[in-house]
């Protein structure tokens, strides 16, 4: 059974995997430039889209990081991320994205004059007046970024370490995997594991599978950022398999970014039809300009998924949480019972 429309939107979701730079509006990122006092290249609001979202047809990974430079430099103020913290939780509301993930890596937005913990205090601000608006419950993740220097991770340990259970849930590693291994990074992430923090990490996207291997053999993931190219050695598949490793799955992003050539060849069905722990989630749903509800429909129409094997990730999804168990258990149940309720309506 596939279900569309209304319906669709209506289920309440889980989206473990959504990075708050790449999750602006067009109308924030033209009105933040306005106020910086930057020349715009439109008018109107509307025009700004073209130039921070890409297109259906983007297949490249370097199309699709332009559009974060376009914009990037204006985000870099403490007032800038509290905004899209908050919005973001009610764009999120709005399809029924009961629970979600939000990560960023402070150390791209700090700056001379504003230290990362004035940029995560801003994003937490937003994220707190955010679940006090809207039906949402959040959890920041803090990104490494590879190719920055050492004492910006350190810096972002630190604080993973400090908010850890105050609005932060764990740890990643982000940034560009093909150029920037993941080994010297195991300095942060072994004192994660002592201290008990989560980790994710970016892996298997713009490297091969040799990335999730040492994503899970160095640096400690429980979860894998994308993770799809561990299609190429089934052996290594597997291992993932078995040690219940759960790949944060990003299908429209992995193919604008030219990861995957087409929905169609995508490897989620066929992860999760051999029984590895798959969720589908946004990534940068600003600059796709997708929603989870859009990802839900896809998944349906051009991956050939049912909406059970959805609603099954999405129950991973929480199960897969880095919230603390009470939470955890309050949310699974109350997803449980709205998702029964809206699809004994649809068969009904
Ligand atoms: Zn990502």
């Amino acid at each position: 059974m596939k279900v569309s429309g209304d319906a669709l939107r209506k289920l309440p979701k889980v989206d473990l995997h959504c990075h708050l730079d790449g999750s602006v509006r067009p109308q924030t990122i033209f009105d933040i430039m306005k106020a910086a006092g930057c020349k715009l290249p439109c008018p109107d609001p509307a025009g700004i889209a073209g130039f921070v979202q890409v297109d259906s047809t983007c297949r490249s990974l370097t199309d699709f990081l332009n559009k974060f430079e376009f914009f990037y430099p204006y985000l870099r103020t403490p007032g800038s991320m509290e905004r899209i913290a908050y919005e973001l939780c009610e764009d999120a509301a709005k399809e029924n994205i009961r629970y979600m993930e939000i990560r960023f890596a402070p150390c791209l937005q700090a700056s001379e004059k504003v230290t990362q913990e004035d940029i995560l205090l801003s994003v937490l601000a937003g994220l707190t007046k955010g679940q006090r608006d809207f039906d949402i419950k959040t959890g920041a993740i803090l990104c490494a970024y590879r190719g920055t220097p050492r004492e910006d991770w350190e810096k972002t340990y630190d604080l993973a370490e400090k908010y850890t259970g105050q609005g932060v849930c764990g740890l990643d590693l982000a940034g560009d995997e093909s150029r920037f291994p993941g080994a010297p990074f195991a300095l942060i992430f072994d004192r994660a594991k002592n201290a008990g923090i989560p980790v994710t990490i970016h892996a298997g996207e713009a490297a091969g599978w040799e990335s999730v291997k040492e994503a899970v053999d160095v640096l400690h993931a429980s979860r894998i950022g994308h993770g799809v190219r561990i299609a190429e050695n089934e052996v290594f598949a597997e291992r993932v398999k078995d040690a219940g490793i759960i790949l944060e799955v990003c299908v429209t992003s992995n193919v604008h970014t030219g990861v995957c050539a087409d929905y169609k060849s995508h490897p989620l069905p066929d992860f999760y039809r051999k029984g590895i722990r798959t969720t589908i989630n946004t990534d940068d749903r600003g600059v796709s300009n997708i929603d989870l509800t859009h990802e839900w429909n896809i998944v349906q129409t051009k991956c050939g998924l049912e909406i059970d094997d959805v609603l099954d990730m999405n129950i991973l999804a929480i199960d897969a949480a880095f919230c603390e168990a009470p939470d955890k258990k309050f949310l699974k149940n109350r997803i449980q019972t709205e998702t029964r309720k809206i699809m004994s309506g649809l068969s009904g």
